[in-house]
């Protein structure tokens, strides 16, 4: 089975699948059910391409897929996926499994009448993101097993408090019962570590006792924060981060400089444009192998 997962419509999760589904021959694309009904394959028509409106850009990468599959006439590479959804569960030599914890049906349903509102103003300014924050709602947690280990791939699943959407919903929908998941040992944590992609029950019934954690940051939200990863290294083995959260502090420049600067820019943010990554791999007999590249960062520690 080759396929890819669009885990939500992100622009720093969508980013790039275009190219991956056309490099790709034989990869289905999965994406949450959500995404393919009539009311977003209308959204993604009322934007058109504008090279220079670095506004829309996760409308356009969706676009650019819908158009693709259109043009090859190959519209069974899309693949919906809501929770309890089994993308593989091979029996045989090593049990290996993976299933979709979410999103429920509640949180399709939203999203669907939310994406309805979004269809693009007359004479307004272009926002800077149109999918709305919400949407994170509609993302795809993943639990996936490979003999006995297992491992909670969270994506950007965040927690409103409303029991029938975000983690909520998967305790309250009993399916950790429901599809006899095994309590993981391996973490991706959830939403760039933030308190809102924290559920007490994760921890309590979906992973060991101190699992070994690790996310990626958000460099826009600034997350994880100094109290994020507090918490997540306190409830962790072990927390891995991609690159420091941390290491883009502004640079300190000569003081005629800064207070021009002050005077015509309201908010300044320096890029960080270290690329991190963690490779984790496991052998058939259970044993994990880490190791990242020179950014990615372990916490309590220095560089992986
Ligand atoms: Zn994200």
């Amino acid at each position: 089975m080759v396929g890819i997962l669009i885990t939500h419509w992100h622009s720093d999760h969508i980013e790039g699948a275009s190219a991956l589904l056309k490099a790709c021959h034989n990869a289905k694309l999965y994406c949450s059910i959500a995404l393919l009904k009539k009311e977003a394959f209308q959204l993604t028509a009322l934007y058109k391409k504008d090279i220079f409106a670095d506004t829309d850009k996760e409308i356009r990468e969706f676009r650019e897929i819908i158009e693709f599959l259109r043009e090859t006439g190959d519209r069974n590479r899309f693949a919906p996926v809501k929770s309890r959804h089994t993308f593989f569960d091979y029996r045989n030599t090593v049990s290996t499994r993976l299933v979709a914890l979410s999103p429920s049906d509640v949180a399709v349903t939203q999203s669907i009448a939310s994406l309805t509102q979004l269809a693009e103003k007359q004479g307004k300014r272009r926002a800077r993101n149109i999918v709305p924050t919400s949407e994170n709602l509609n993302a795809v947690a993943l639990h996936f097993s490979f003999g006995n280990l297992s491992v909670l791939l969270g994506s950007d699943l965040e927690e409103t408090g409303n029991p029938q959407t975000g983690w909520s919903a998967i305790f309250k929908d009993q399916i950790i019962n429901e599809l006899s998941l095994p309590v993981a040992s391996l973490f991706k944590v959830s939403h760039h570590g933030s308190e809102t992609g924290y559920h007490d029950k994760i921890w309590q019934e979906l992973l060991i006792e101190s699992p070994l954690s690790m996310t990626t940051p958000y460099t826009r939200s600034s997350l994880p924060t100094a109290d994020n990863i507090n918490k997540l290294q306190r409830l962790s083995s072990q927390f891995l981060i991609t690159r420091d959260p941390q290491a883009n502090k502004r640079i300190k420049r000569e003081n005629m400089v800064e207070r021009e600067l002050r005077s015509i820019v309201k908010d300044r943010k320096t890029i960080n444009d270290k690329m991190g990554h963690i490779q984790i791999r496991i052998t058939i007999d259970g044993n994990l192998n880490i190791s990242g590249n020179e950014n990615a960062f372990k916490f309590t520690s220095t560089a992986l």
